[in-house]
This record gives structure tokens, C-alpha cells and sequence, in this order.
């Protein structure tokens, strides 16, 4: 009998019985898909997998942080439910993690499952659901909660919590990705302006910085000027820089959509 795939981690915690967040131990779960998990120093990657057969073994940085090896282990059990047969030996860098959010491959599929297995929907949502506020603070809550890092428990607060916000990662050169990604969004997120704290902290001003700040900082929408969004920005991995903007008053979302509706009308005229 070959050994399990479960393609669908609900499927996988199902057969495992798993309902709370801290009955996801993920040596267990690894074992229980015939992955075997050591820890052990590792120069060059974060974590690596290495498969034959109906058996694999995953190997993690033991000198990174316990979030991350957590992370390592989904992300590379990611790789042994979708990459199997295509993978001998694969190693995967800690910046694979930050930035593989954005395009659809191997990785960021990895990645999904790994968020999807250490922060189950079922469990992370009614856990979240009396959040007050969308900001770092709330997110450790959730992290302590979830054994997670910061990103990933950032990047699971947007999309499955109560309140609308989204987090941006931004270094010097650019923006690297947003969540929800920008397609979904009907914002565009422009490179944060001087009036933003990202702005200093990519400047190497500053390490942390919060409060309001103008919209337009940074959206690069005529409504942006009138408004103002909730900012955290903290330094990153490297050059990195995320920040948590969150619409304490959503009056510009109204707004949004209703500029939306009137831009639609427009269009259809100018065809009739
Ligand atoms: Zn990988």
C-alpha cells in the first residue's frame, strides 16, 4: 500500500482527529504521511525534503526559530502531497517563505499548505472573530495561539479575519506582494510615500511604527486623498518591511464601491 496523499489538509486532520490548535503537532502529522522530520543544523536552506518511494524525510534548520520550523514542515509536507514522484531531493530557502505568496508554483502551493495545516480555517476564524483591531498586536495573539510566524499569522489574519485590511510587503525597490493579492483588490498599493511609517522604516529610520495615516500614502485612487487607513509597519527578514493597514472606518470602502458602480455605469454608456 503506498502511503497516503491527502491533497486536502482538512481530509488529513479529519483522519487524524485533530480539532484544536494545539493537538497539531506536526512530527505526528508528518509520520502519519509516512514523513519522518529531523532537526538537525542546515547551511543554505531552511528545510529539505528527500523522497524514495512510499517514504520521505524532511530535514529542518534546528537553529531557526520553532514558528519556522513548524512552517518548514508543512511547507515541505506541501511538497511531498503535490511534488511527489517529480522530487528526489529539494531544498527550500527561509526567503522562499517570505516571498512565494504572489505567483502560482511549486512553492507557493507548498506555502498554502503549510499556512492551511499550522492554521486550520476551522480553527483560526471563531479564534479571531472577537479581534478588535487589525494590527502586529493582534497578530501575535493569534501567533502565540497557533505557534506560527509573524508573516504567515499576518497574511492568515487578512484574509480570513474580521475586519478589512490588507498587509503589504515592501522593501527599497518596490512592492514584493500584498494579501489579498492584488488582482483581488480593487485598491492599487503604490510604494508607501513619506507620510507613511513603512516610509521610515525603509529608510532605515525606524524599526516599528503605528497610528493613521493618509490613504493616500498609500493608494493610488482618487478616493485615497479624502481618507484615512490604520497602519503597523515592522522591519522584516532582510530589507523587508510588512505592514498591516486596516480601515478602522470603513466609509472609504463604501465609497469604493460605489465609485466602482459609477465607473461601470460610465463604461456601459459610452458602449450604448
Ligand atoms: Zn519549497
Amino acid at each position: 500500500m503506498g502511503a497516503p496523499v491527502f491533497t486536502s489538509v482538512s481530509a488529513l486532520l479529519d483522519d487524524l482527529g485533530i480539532t484544536e490548535p494545539d493537538e497539531l503537532d506536526l512530527n505526528v502529522i508528518a509520520q502519519h504521511c509516512c514523513a519522518t522530520v529531523l532537526y538537525k543544523p542546515l547551511e543554505g536552506c531552511a528545510a529539505r525534503i528527500s523522497g524514495a518511494g512510499d517514504r520521505a524525510i524532511i530535514t529542518v534548520d534546528s537553529g531557526s526559530k520553532i514558528e519556522r520550523q513548524r512552517f518548514s514542515v508543512g511547507h515541505e509536507l506541501g511538497h511531498w502531497m503535490f511534488d511527489r514522484g517529480k522530487m528526489s531531493l529539494l531544498a527550500c530557502a527561509e526567503s522562499v517563505f517570505i516571498r512565494e505568496w504572489s505567483n502560482q508554483n511549486p512553492e507557493t502551493r507548498a506555502n498554502r499548505y503549510a499556512s492551511d495545516l499550522l492554521m486550520p480555517v476551522s480553527m483560526f476564524k471563531p479564534r479571531a472573530q472577537p479581534l478588535k483591531r487589525i494590527d502586529f498586536d493582534a497578530v501575535k495573539s493569534m501567533a502565540r495561539i497557533f505557534k506560527t510566524s509573524i508573516s504567515a499569522t499576518a497574511i492568515r489574519l487578512v484574509e480570513h479575519g474580521p475586519l478589512p485590511a490588507i498587509l503589504v510587503c515592501s522593501r527599497p525597490g518596490g512592492i514584493e506582494w500584498t494579501a489579498p493579492k492584488k488582482k483581488d483588490f480593487k485598491l492599487w498599493v503604490q510604494q508607501p510615500g513619506p507620510y507613511s511609517y513603512a516610509y521610515d522604516i525603509l529608510n532605515g529610520n525606524k524599526e516599528e511604527g503605528s497610528g493613521d495615516v493618509p490613504a493616500s500614502a498609500w493608494f493610488d485612487h482618487p478616493l485615497a486623498a479624502s481618507h484615512t487607513v490604520h497602519e503597523h509597519s515592522i522591519k522584516g527578514f532582510q530589507d523587508f518591511v510588512l505592514s498591516l493597514l486596516w480601515w478602522r472606518d470603513e466609509t472609504m470602502l463604501i465609497e469604493l464601491d460605489e465609485y466602482e458602480e459609477r465607473q461601470d455605469a460610465r463604461r456601459s454608456d459610452w458602449r450604448d
